[in-house]
């Protein structure tokens, strides 16, 4: 497990992993009067389209005259030319981890099928040369995956993480959405910021 230091673990907030500072609540002005101006609410859609406008042409033209060589000052993101970075905190499809040498984490002890709320994990244990229990195979029906976490939560092996996987999680063909063992393996360099946000948010959790 690693270990964070106080002000690492004062900075982000344990179950989120964000910043605590960005998390600050916004005042809601509950008790407010309106002016007769306000009121009348038309002249309130008309700034409000002012300001929608005003936004898409400025994105407009900051992407058809993108300055050369200058960080872009406009703030649309123009999917799919260009991807978010995606927070160590977001859960996208789960993935079985992989050691070094290719071989899956898993220890085929059936925690992550128990525990799964919606029933879209299916195991086959088996022992490798008579001692080591493996998945011979691992079933994941995405179709039926609420991106809970639990899996990941239980897992004592680090077998199974969230990742930051968000393409093509959607199919029109349910049957699609069905992944085996060989789909879901990832090596464990590509998904090591989710494996040390686990270990940063369930260390802090008193079970
Ligand atoms: S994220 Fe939740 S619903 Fe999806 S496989 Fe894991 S435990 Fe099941
Ligand atoms: S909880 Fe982890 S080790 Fe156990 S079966 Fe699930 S992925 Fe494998």
């Amino acid at each position: 497990m690693n270990k964070m230091t106080d002000i690492d673990q004062k900075k982000c907030h344990p179950m989120v992993g964000v910043p605590i500072e960005k998390l600050r609540p916004k005042q809601v002005r509950k008790n407010l009067e309106l002016t007769l101006w306000e009121s009348l609410y038309i002249f309130e859609i008309i700034r409000g389209m002012y300001i929608t406008t005003r936004h898409f042409v400025l994105n407009m033209i900051g992407f058809v005259f993108k300055p050369k060589g200058q960080k872009r000052r406009i703030f649309t993101v123009y999917y799919p030319e260009e991807k978010v970075t995606i927070p160590a905190a977001y859960r996208g499809r789960p993935v079985l981890v992989t050691w070094k040498n290719g071989k899956e984490k898993c220890v085929a002890c059936g925690l992550c099928e128990k525990i799964c709320p919606a029933n879209a994990i299916m195991i086959v244990a088996e022992e490798r040369d008579g001692s080591d229990r493996y998945p011979s195979a691992y079933t994941l029906d995405m179709s039926r995956c609420v991106y809970c976490g639990y899996c990941e939560e239980v897992c004592p092996k680090e077998a199974i993480v969230m990742s930051a996987e968000y393409q093509g999680l959607a199919e029109r063909d349910r049957s699609k959405m069905i992944y085996s063992k060989e789909q879901l393996l990832r090596s464990e360099e590509s998904v090591k910021d989710r494996i040390e946000y686990i270990r940063r948010i369930y260390s802090k959790c008193s079970y």
